[in-house]
């Protein structure tokens, strides 16, 4: 049985992919099961289609990585046949989408800390259904506490800048403090179709009537009355705590937090102005009735937030009823905690105020910009996301997963650097003259190009280089070491703070026959200085690579055996890096 030249040319293909992808060696099993996917009329003759597989599949292992490199660019392959990555987990179906003719989710920050990953969930989820959609993602400040939950204007361009560093871009823009007078004429409405009051009563007494189920005695008045009331809101007659205007509800709702809760109140804003605003207002909307409003008004389709928001929606319920209007399709998804991670915005805030934080981006927070900075893409957030998507069960993600998914991306871009971390020095003998390393800045792809470490012994005939303080242990015990990529080292003497050693022999078999171990190492006359800041915020100190200055800052490379870490800056010849994970 023979084939034609098209089949001989696919399976070829499929075997330089496979080869080029696991370092030169491609695995004839999984080069069958990609033909037979793309020919599946070969499965009628699968005994002959191994045995040629098997044949190609041994050409091509005869062949060095270069020269699959080289063959397999004619074959016009796209990057993702080559090296394929996870196949993205999709979106689920949105509940009720076919309800509506455009879909419109929002998300809605206070602007009163920065974001982190707790509200990751909530950005990424209604951004990327509203995209899924060809629908509208709008993003609304949610600003209309200035007592407690108090908004600061950089906190609006931080939110900004974190939405865009997601990817989550809005097609719409509000600010609720700017809408103040559209929630009076709201409230205005609410009252005279009897749905809303305001009181005047002493809190305390209030309180207990509603426990009670009991109505207060304003309660009952006339809308007419109520009217008048909120004029002496308005006009400041009442003062701080003297009127609150409250949404009627089942007073005997079996949750005590949905009887008619309150709706506007009245801030001193003499004494809290607002950032934006300043003393221009002093009756204020409070949660339930501004974004309760808002949605409608903005035409939200879905609302998509944590379960915690359920009693919510029950609350806005009365009042859309009152005003006539269906209430958006609600999805709650269940609590996303992050172990060890601090979530919280009051212990973030605390923490930078008392200097516990070096900022919003300290790398032992959970901020975006804390993320940013060590070199966590976008992409590992989205898909640690679409992962828990939207089910009600609470769920828990691991740091070592987010760095995980995070590895797994940033790895095939990575180029590889030497450094040595608290380093001592090792005079190495034996090196005649100058020589020229040239190291791959990527093990699989070649295509990253080299870099080159030039080595010279000094007038005296000794090579001076840094090695690792901590591999002293695990030399000693040998009588052969290798230095990476370099020479095997013998007969040396650890004499405190500096060795000694001479070369032994320079091939990579002599060191793996003795079993020496393979030791990181940099030049001592030539390399640049760097200061990697860990995971708690210490600071190393050390050498690298000279190549690492040619870096950009954003790039992330891989420190080789420490891990993998972001180029922050560049400055006076020193190299600071971001730790992301080993
Ligand atoms: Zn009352």
């Amino acid at each position: 049985m023979s084939f034609g030249n098209d089949v001989e040319e696919l399976i070829r293909k499929n075997s330089l992919a496979n080869a080029v992808k696991h370092g030169g060696k491609c695995n004839p099993q999984a080069v069958l099961g990609k033909v037979l996917g793309a020919k599946s009329s070969l499965k009628e003759n699968v005994k002959e289609v191994i045995q040629l597989v098997n044949d190609i599949a041994k050409q091509v292992n005869q062949m060095n990585l270069e020269e699959q490199e080289k063959a397999i660019s004619k074959y016009n392959i796209v990057e993702k046949d080559v090296h394929p990555q996870k196949e993205e987990k999709g979106l689920p179906p949105l509940p009720e989408a076919d309800k509506y003719n455009q879909i419109v989710t929002r998300f809605a920050p206070n602007p009163d800390s920065v974001l982190h990953l707790g509200s990751a969930r909530a950005i990424i989820l209604s951004h990327d259904y509203a995209r899924l959609y060809n629908g509208k993602f709008i993003l609304r400040f949610e600003d209309t506490d200035p007592r407690l939950k108090k908004a600061a204007l950089p906190f609006y361009q931080s939110i900004k800048d974190d939405l865009r560093w997601l990817g989550c871009t809005w097609d719409e823009e509000f600010i609720q403090s700017d809408r103040l007078s559209i929630y009076y004429d709201y409230a205005r409405r609410l009252i005279e179709v009897g749905g809303a009051y305001i009181c005047t009563c002493n809190v305390d007494s209030f309180k207990k009537k509603l426990l009670k189920k009991k109505p207060c005695p304003c309660r009952g008045l006339s809308p007419k009355e109520h009217l008048a009331r909120f004029d002496k809101m308005l006009n400041g007659t009442y003062k701080e705590g003297g009127a609150v205007l409250r949404i009627k509800t089942d007073i005997s709702h079996p949750n005590p937090a949905v009887r008619d809760w309150p709706a506007l109140r009245i801030v001193d804003t003499k004494k809290h102005p607002h950032p934006r605003v300043g003393s221009k207002y002093h009756v204020w909307p409070l949660y339930n009735f501004a974004a309760g409003l808002d949605d409608h008004l903005m035409g939200m389709t879905h609302i998509i937030r944590g379960k915690e928001h359920y009693t919510n929606m029950v609350r806005q319920k009365y009042m859309y009823d009152y005003l006539g209007w269906v209430y958006p399709t609600a999805i709650h998804y269940g609590r996303l905690k992050i172990e060890g991670g601090v979530l919280s915005k009051s212990k973030i805030m605390q923490g930078i105020a008392k200097g516990l934080y070096t900022g919003f981006d300290d790398p032992r927070l959970a901020t975006f910009q804390a993320l940013k900075r060590r070199g966590v893409l976008p992409q590992a957030i989205k898909q640690i996301i679409y992962e828990v998507g939207i089910r009600p069960v609470d769920a828990t993600i691991s740091w070592a997963t987010l760095y995980s998914i995070n590895k797994k991306i940033i790895d095939k871009s990575s180029p590889r650097y030497f450094v040595v971390l608290n380093p001592i020095v090792l005079s190495v003998w034996g090196l005649e003259g100058k020589k020229e390393l040239s190291l791959r800045k990527h093990p699989e792809f070649e295509s990253m190009g080299y870099r080159k470490i030039v080595l010279y012994p000094a007038d005296d005939g000794c090579l001076k280089v840094y090695i690792k303080k901590d591999d002293v242990e695990k030399i000693k015990d040998h009588s052969i070491f290798r230095l990476m990529a370099f020479a095997n080292i013998s007969n040396f003497k650890i004499l405190g703070d500096h060795i000694e050693g001479t070369i032994h022999s320079y091939e990579m078999d002599v060191a793996r026959n003795v079993g020496a171990p393979l030791i990181h190492w940099l030049p001592v006359n030539n390399n640049i200085k760097i200061r990697l800041v860990d995971q708690k915020g210490q600071i190393l100190e050390g050498f690298g690579e000279k190549g690492l200055f040619d870096e950009s800052v954003n790039a992330i490379v891989q420190l080789e055996r420490e891990g993998f870490a972001r180029v922050d800056s560049k400055e006076d010849g020193i190299v600071t890096l971001y730790f992301s994970s080993k």
